[in-house]
């Protein structure tokens, strides 16, 4: 400070060391992308090997968490040392800093051999670094005041990611971590599929692209080769007296791999598989075509019960580009910024709508449009049927955990009835092989015996797994179809839609568990993504200053319960089905502050305009949808490693009825329980969306 009261600057900040320059730093705005790329590890010993390297960085994050958890507690407790010293002074001297954490990691991993045997100390600062922001985030709270949570040790299950270090972009052949190496021309030389013609195609990757729909560019074996490091040496160029030195990794050229170097028994070496069709193969281009733009890799595995080891394992490929996006939904996105419309939509549990005008309120410059989205009868029949099915495995598994641990049960009514009987008719007891009655529990409430602490069956174990890979893959699903409907509704009514602002927290208070089937969250964030991606936007409006719902497009109040489902005007005769018309008025919704949606407000003079212009077309697209059909971009990019054929979904409504020519082997599944209940709303079909419609259904 004394120097900068004499005029003379300040000395340049230093960065890790003496004469280094600042660190690299991904500038602001610079778009960045994940590929996941499959790990097929078959090789016993390097499966070993890699189930030690979880366990390790297990242990040591949670032996980090432990420490992070006992320090927040003594900074807590010492109060009045807070008040008298400062909570800094207290925090420096329990250590609870991010260097006090590192120094507790490296404490750990020397007093363990076995850790510094199967993790490397890059890794193990990489992971306390990930327990040090969770930690201040419940020490300093966000920019609102929320602090989260004290840090607590995870669960070995939700262990997935091994955060690799980003690649050095200043120095060169720098990647500290988890380093991909080859080239897509290795790989492609390596696993040329023998189909393709020699003379036409050449090795090049990027002729794989181009190659026509159907033909496969690679033909990898189940059971891939891992690769070796080179051997002998190579000149460097450099006038030193041999010339030459080692070759090492980075003189590798061959088919990819994921390498892991400075950990106990050698580098740690996993053969990567890509997408062998053709159809991938621009996809595959864009991420792996060009090694300056990778930036970092995760090591992740996820549950896969049929792999060996119970685990399969990705690398998470992030790169500096922006994502993929095929020349179809690139073309889709084109057309529907140059649609020049403006839409609103209403969403609601099980239903979505919208409706779009052109923006100039001209009718020469096209008609209006709704599009109701909403559950065919298939599919609800379809979801009953997934939704029985996933009870019955449930109940499989509690019957097993009975089985198993049947101490802790006791009997049921049925059972303890019949016992009682045999007992009145002087028979002998009978074992009762599984308890179908409560668990042991103490007086207050919880089980006199941990549940994390039963005895579980190979079979439990087994079915467990294949229910969660299912869930996720019905997740991914459900993603994907949301994508697929978001676009296909901007290819319609354009990029410039306004919703209520709508709080799905609360529809999950008020409808529980059924929404995570319908999902309708994921479909407004794929359409406020979409929107964005083809230049325009998702408003949100605040339901208190617009009451969509509760009025009608001549400005009259319209006051109607949420049984209510026609909207039917006394001041200008409007009728419609309601979410229709409170859709349509989400057009003519202004917003003062666009990021703030309680400065939202309907311009009525606009709709009434637009109700005198449009007259009956508008009427008749209130009383059902009238958007045309277009064709869907295909589904591009998702989980390389599970992907599996999948069956179509309903929006290409080729499910087959399953009726349809098959004799009945099962009663028709109930429609609903019948139960009143007590709530006024209906009840939530369960699923996901699909598109309804006259032309919808008349094209296909
Ligand atoms: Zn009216």
């Amino acid at each position: 400070m004394g120097r900068e009261e004499n005029g003379v600057a300040p000395p340049q900040r230093r960065f890790r060391g003496k004469y280094r320059q600042p660190a690299w730093r991904r500038s602001e705005g610079q778009p960045v992308a994940v590929m996941v790329l499959e790990l097929p590890v078959t090789d016993p010993r390097t499966l070993r090997r890699l189930a030690n390297l979880y366990a390790a960085a297990w242990h040591i994050k949670r032996a980090v968490q432990r420490d992070a958890r006992a320090r927040v507690n003594a900074y807590w407790a010492a109060r009045t040392q807070r008040k008298d010293k400062g909570p800094k002074a207290v925090r420096e001297r329990l250590g609870l800093s991010r260097e006090g954490l590192q120094r507790a990691a490296y404490q750990h991993l020397e007093d363990s051999g076995w850790l510094r045997h199967h993790l490397t100390k890059a890794l193990a600062m990489h992971l306390t670094g990930e327990v040090w922001t969770a930690t201040q985030r419940h020490l300093f709270g966000d920019a609102t005041g929320k602090r989260a949570g004290r840090p607590k040790a995870g669960r070995w299950w939700d262990f997935t990611r091994i955060p690799g270090r980003a690649r050095s972009h200043t120095t060169a052949a720098k990647w500290e971590t988890f380093r991909l190496v080859g080239t897509l021309e290795g790989h492609v030389g390596a696993f040329r599929h023998p189909h393709l013609p020699q003379d036409v195609h050449p090795h090049t990757p990027a002729d794989a692209a181009q190659l026509p729909p159907g033909q496969s560019v690679l033909l990898q074996p189940r059971r891939m080769a891992t690769p070796t490091v080179p051997t002998g040496h190579v000149p460097t160029g450099n006038p030193t007296p041999s010339g030459r030195r080692k070759a090492t990794w980075w003189d590798y050229d061959g088919p990819l791999a994921v390498v892991l170097t400075g950990i106990g028994g050698g580098d740690l070496v996993l053969p990567v598989r890509l997408p062998q069709g053709c159809g991938c193969w621009p996809r595959v281009l864009h991420f792996l075509a060009d090694p300056d733009a990778w930036h970092k890799i995760d090591l992740v595995r996820r549950r896969k019960p049929s792999a060996p080891g119970g685990w399969a394992y990705e690398a998470h490929l992030m790169v500096l580009r922006p994502g993929y996006a095929a020349p179809g939904t690139v073309e889709l996105r084109r057309q529907a910024a140059k649609l020049d419309r403006v839409g609103g939509v209403d969403g609601n549990v099980s239903h979505l709508e919208v409706v779009s005008l052109p923006a100039t309120l001209d009718p020469a410059a096209g008609p209006v449009l709704s599009s109701e989205i909403t559950l065919s009868e298939t599919d609800k029949r379809r979801l009953l049927t997934q939704a029985s099915k996933r009870r019955r495995r449930q109940r499989a598994l509690d019957r097993s955990r009975r089985a198993t641990n049947a101490q802790q049960y006791g009997l049921s009514k049925r059972q303890r009835k019949r016992a009682e009987r045999r007992q009145v008719a002087g028979l002998p007891g009978k074992t009762v092989q599984m308890p179908r009655g409560p668990r042991a529990a103490r007086n207050n409430g919880p089980p006199s015996r941990a549940y994390r602490t039963d005895r579980l069956s190979k079979s439990y174990q087994h079915h467990r797994d294949r229910l969660a890979a299912n869930a996720a893959r019905a997740a991914q699903a459900n993603k994907a179809r949301a994508m697929l409907l978001a676009r296909h509704l901007i290819g319609i009514h354009g990029s410039n839609l306004t919703i209520e602002d709508c709080d799905i927290r609360a529809w999950f208070r008020l409808w529980g568990k059924r929404l995570s089937q319908t999902t309708p969250g994921l479909l407004l964030n794929a359409l406020e993504k979409e929107c964005a991606a083809a230049g325009g936007r998702l408003l949100r409006a605040s339901t208190f200053t617009t009451a969509m719902s509760q009025h009608c497009l001549c400005g009259a109040a319209v006051r109607k319960y949420l049984r209510d489902r026609e909207h039917i005007c006394p001041a200008c005769g409007l009728t419609g089905k309601r979410d229709l018309v409170s859709a349509a008025l989400g057009i003519f919704v202004h917003l003062d502050d666009p990021n703030d949606p309680s400065t939202a407000r309907v311009d009525y003079t606009s709709s009434r305009h637009a109700q005198l212009v449009f007259g009956s077309g508008l009427q008749e697209a209130l009383r059902e949808s009238t958007a045309a059909y277009l064709p869907l971009a295909s589904a591009g990019g998702g989980r390389a490693a599970a992907t599996r054929p999948q069956r179509r979904g309903p929006l290409l409504r080729e499910t087959p009825d399953p009726k349809a020519g098959r004799p009945r082997m099962r009663p028709e599944p109930r429609q609903g329980s019948g139960h009143a209940g007590k709530s006024a709303f209906p009840p939530a079909a369960p699923v996901a969306y699909e598109p309804r419609g006259k032309s919808w259904a008349a094209t296909t």
